[in-house]
């Protein structure tokens, strides 16, 4: 397949932004990198390059570190009054709205994702989160305290804004995640340098436009693609960054720290997953068959909480594996830009040898393969919805996190509940599960023995501006969304006054 049919899919606006500069920007201004470097994007249903990027370095990252500093030290940002912050956040979430189509688009053909749900998910997502937290502007507040202390006080905490922080985003939902760092961090009255994933930059670029558009002031928001191991890794080690938020991989994840240690700035990371579906033997089939499929190839199974580990009683096992065998094959697997499509390309070359290579030493270990397990085609990123069978916990394929359409589903034949969270909670990663029964009871204290940031009961891959996201054990630290993400952003200050 050629690039072009997916270009000739493009709106203008979308072809515009396609064919223009792609550039850093830097305290209000578009600009090259330094080094007059770029690098490649590529389109993962061809193959093919389709935009160079300007590839920031060290150098742009302490220019955007010096802007985002003036910003927050001089600047209007953190003096401006909530309502005011507000206001441009909002203004940013309509002109978002505002082109919602357009960026659906630069997602899709960036990512690979269907153009369909990067319109509801992606961009909706992003709206969604922006107009959510610029609630919390103006409910950041502290509390006064009565101390033990004889005497007369007035003693109060006040909730500061961290300062300049760093966000670094994965390329699984670029939009989405860039508004899941931004919004909170913009309400709490931070500074901002923001970088995309090297294979996404895409959309991250037109949100800069539209942040100028919205005419915050410069240097509160920076947006600097480039790589992970040369801006990503300056970013981390910055003296000048007081806090980095990160979403990614365990093992990037492990690196932020160690690069965060030189100036003990502060770190939120959300990690990897390889969340679990446990499913009981009372389960409405109906609701179970779809959910656990979807819980798997919603994104290619590019999604941290992707259900990777079905669990189901030995009762209901045959007809649940049948049942997502059945949805497995009668997915539509195509190009994102193709309304019809349910399930695009994974999104680069490299996690395309990454999904196969785990799904072939599954195979060696000895698991069988219900369904799928190939490439689609010779040309693009495309792999098989694929179900496993006869895997069992030694095996690569259900310890590590493959971020791919591949799950891997396990009978269980047993009723004690500590039992059965004792073998979903056998990874070391906790970000989350769901429990698929018809007993409110179960679900219930299946829910208290998971070891998990998010559990979900007869659902899969739920999330809301509202509710904090997060992992436990090594999926994480810190929580995204709800007041938490506000937390994440925000020093509290203790005043002792003796009056
Ligand atoms: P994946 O393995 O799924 O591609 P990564 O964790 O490598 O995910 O990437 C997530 C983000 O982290 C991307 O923006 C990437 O550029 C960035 N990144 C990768 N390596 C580093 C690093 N050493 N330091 C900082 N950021 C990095």
């Amino acid at each position: 397949m050629d690039v072009s049919t997916t270009l000739a899919r493009l709106g203008n606006a979308a072809a515009s932004f396609l064919n223009g500069k792609h550039q850093l920007f830097i305290d209000g201004k578009f600009v090259d990198a330094k080094s007059g470097k770029t690098f490649d994007v590529f389109e993962p249903a061809s193959g093919q390059m389709v935009a160079k990027v300007a590839a920031a370095d060290a150098a742009d990252v302490d220019l955007a570190v010096n802007a985002a500093r003036r910003a927050f030290e001089e600047g209007p940002w953190s003096k401006m009054i909530p309502s005011q912050r507000a206001k441009l956040i909002n203004k940013l979430a309509d002109l978002v709205e505002d082109n919602a189509e357009e960026l659906a688009q630069i997602e899709s053909l960036d990512n690979g994702k269907p153009v369909t749900f990067a319109r509801m998910i992606d961009i909706g997502g992003t709206v969604d989160m922006l107009r959510y937290m610029a609630g919390w502007c103006q409910r950041i507040n502290g509390e006064t305290i009565t101390p033990s202390i004889p005497g007369d006080w007035h003693v109060y905490t006040l909730r500061e804004p961290v300062g300049v922080v760093g966000q670094i985003v994965p390329w699984n939902f670029p939009l989405a995640m860039a508004s899941w760092k931004i919004g909170p961090a913009l309400a709490a009255g931070c500074t901002i340098v923001l970088k995309p994933a090297e294979q996404t930059p895409l959309s991250a670029i037109r949100l800069a436009q539209l942040i100028a558009e919205a005419e915050f002031p410069p240097g509160v928001i920076n947006v600097l693609p480039g790589l992970g191991e040369t801006a990503g890794a300056a970013i981390a080690a910055h003296p000048g960054v007081d806090k980095v938020a990160f979403t990614g991989s365990t093992e990037v994840g492990k690196l932020i720290v160690r690069a965060a240690a030189g100036n003990l700035k502060k770190v939120s990371l959300e990690l990897g997953g390889k969340s679990p579906v446990v499913v009981f033997p009372d389960v409405d089939m109906q609701a179970a068959i779809p959910g656990a499929a979807n819980a798997i190839f919603f994104n290619t199974g590019q999604v941290c909480t992707a259900g990777s580990r079905l669990y189901a009683h030995k009762k209901v096992f045959d007809q649940l594996v049948e049942g997502v065998v059945g949805v497995a094959k009668n997915i539509k697997v195509g190009v994102g830009l193709d309304p019809a499509t349910q399930i695009g390309p994974l999104v680069s070359d490299e996690q395309l040898f990454r999904v196969t290579g785990y799904i072939a030493a599954g195979q060696k270990e000895g698991a069988k393969v219900a369904v799928g397990g190939k490439r689609i085609g010779e040309d693009g990123y495309f792999v098989q919805p694929t179900i496993l069978t006869d895997t069992n916990p030694s095996m690569s394929v259900v310890r590590e996190e493959i971020f791919g359409p591949v799950i891997c589903a396990m009978p269980f034949d047993d009723n004690d509940l500590d039992r059965i969270a004792r073998e979903a909670n056998a990874t070391s990663y906790g970000l989350a599960a769901s429990i698929w029964t018809s007993n409110f009871g179960v679900a219930h204290k299946m829910a208290k023995r998971i070891k998990a940031g998010s559990v979900w009961i007869n659902t899969h891959n739920m999330v809301d501006p509202a509710v904090p996201f997060g992992g436990y054990k090594q999926s994480g630290w810190g929580r995204e969304m709800g007041h938490q993400a506000i937390e994440l952003y925000t020093e509290t200050k203790s005043v002792f006054a003796s009056l």
